[in-house]
């Protein structure tokens, strides 16, 4: 099955009861069982398993190319579930200008609770080599990074992981299985934060994670039930219809997005863009050798906090706010929004600069979002003036 008929009929996603198209919202919380322990389905109880999560849950296995899919109550859900898969005492290779969020739970919660994590800039081979320590047990990466777009060769982290002999790990939210599968590329664990492209539509938050091996698969199957940070039934439901039509507007998202980073190009307001179109040559090499789009996060400079404090006000259609991913366009200054809880002095460090603007391009027509920049960018130059 190719991608985008797998994102329409992968998963069980079908009603084998009533041949109903989209998956029912089993909005229940227990089953009845016919004797002790004689159970229908095997569904027991929905922490430990729900209808229409398996839906979704066999849809995103399908999808990754994975054994084992799993759903959250949200993508940090999700990265704290893999988390907990290492013990006090080992060690983490982490990117180091991953998704803030994800930052501050290795930083300030699994830290202070014995595990050990070095941040690497992992677009660097050599340099996660020499990060490996006796105790390194995971390397944790995302391609191409929030905000910097940064871009890791998955596959040389693959043969770095086989060298060390540690679990890879891979958030690949900005991509999205449409346009790259991590574990055709190697990956232990893929992981997405489904309130963004997966769900689409701004309405739900969610995490997912698939498992490449069915073994892998049991090892977070414990911890997804032990922990119990599950998505519920009707959120279940709203990543499935989501993901029914990532296709069509991850193409479009793109195609807007790749006109817009021609119009920022001559735009005198902007001194740096970054997106996996205009990066790099090596970088744009590692990044097309491993997916099969650039997506629809675009990051630039417009030189200091003021100016991008102006931009952010000034748009009409770009709607200042967090996230990333939905159907609507939105714009942010990382380092006083998502990235805020990053201490300056390493955001400064990254390149996470306070000029630096974000957005993520949604499905409205092109020329209403060039002509909303174009005019937002504007109040910059009279700024500089
Ligand atoms: C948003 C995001 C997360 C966290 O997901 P939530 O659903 O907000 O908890 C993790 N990784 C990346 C890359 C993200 O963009």
């Amino acid at each position: 099955m190719r991608t985008k008929t797998a994102l329409i009929h992968g998963g069980k996603t079908t009603d084998p009861l009533t041949g109903a198209v989209t998956p029912p919202i089993y909005q229940t919380s227990t089953y009845k069982q016919d004797g002790i322990g004689k159970l229908r389905e095997g569904y027991e109880y929905s922490r430990s398993a729900n209808p229409t999560r398996t839906a979704l849950e066999t849809l995103i296995a399908d999808i990754e190319g994975g054994a084992r899919g799993f759903a959250f109550g949200s993508g940090m859900a999700a990265v704290s579930t893999v988390l907990m898969l290492l013990k006090s005492g080992d060690h983490v290779i982490v990117g180091s200008d991953v998704y803030g969020g994800t930052y501050r739970v290795f930083n300030r919660v699994f830290q202070s609770r014995g595990l050990e994590a070095t941040f690497v800039d992992t677009s660097d081979e050599q340099a996660v080599r020499d990060a490996i320590q006796a105790n390194t047990k995971m390397i944790y990466v995302e391609t191409p990074t929030n905000p910097l777009l940064n871009v890791t060769d998955l596959r040389a982290m693959r043969a770095v992981a086989d060298e060390a002999n540690v679990l890879l790990v891979v958030d690949n939210t900005f991509m999205t299985p449409y346009f790259q599968n991590p574990i055709e590329l190697g990956a232990d664990y893929v992981l997405h934060s489904a309130t963004k492209y997966l769900g689409g539509h701004s309405d739900v938050v969610a995490g997912l994670v698939v498992a490449r091996t069915e073994e892998l698969g049991e090892d977070l199957a414990f911890l997804q039930n032990s922990v119990g940070a599950v998505l519920g039934p009707q959120d279940s439901f709203l990543v499935v219809r989501g993901i029914k039509t990532l296709a069509v507007r991850m193409e479009a998202i793109e195609a807007n997005a790749l006109a817009i980073v021609k119009t920022l190009q001559s735009n005198p307001a902007v001194s740096r863009i970054l997106h996996p179109s205009v990066a790099a040559e090596s970088a744009k090499q590692v990044h097309l050798s491993q997916a099969r789009g650039f997506g629809g996060m675009i990051a630039f400079d417009v030189g200091s906090a003021e100016a991008a404090e102006q931009v952010v006000a000034s748009t009409k259609y770009f709607t200042l706010a967090e996230s990333l991913g939905a159907v609507e366009s939105l714009i942010s200054v990382p380092a006083r929004m998502t990235h805020a809880s990053i201490p300056a002095e390493r955001r400064q460090e990254l390149g996470i600069t306070d000029g630096l603007v974000r957005i993520s391009v949604g499905l409205e027509d092109v020329e209403d979002l060039i002509e909303d920049l174009e005019s937002a960018l504007a109040v910059v130059d009279s700024i500089k003036l």
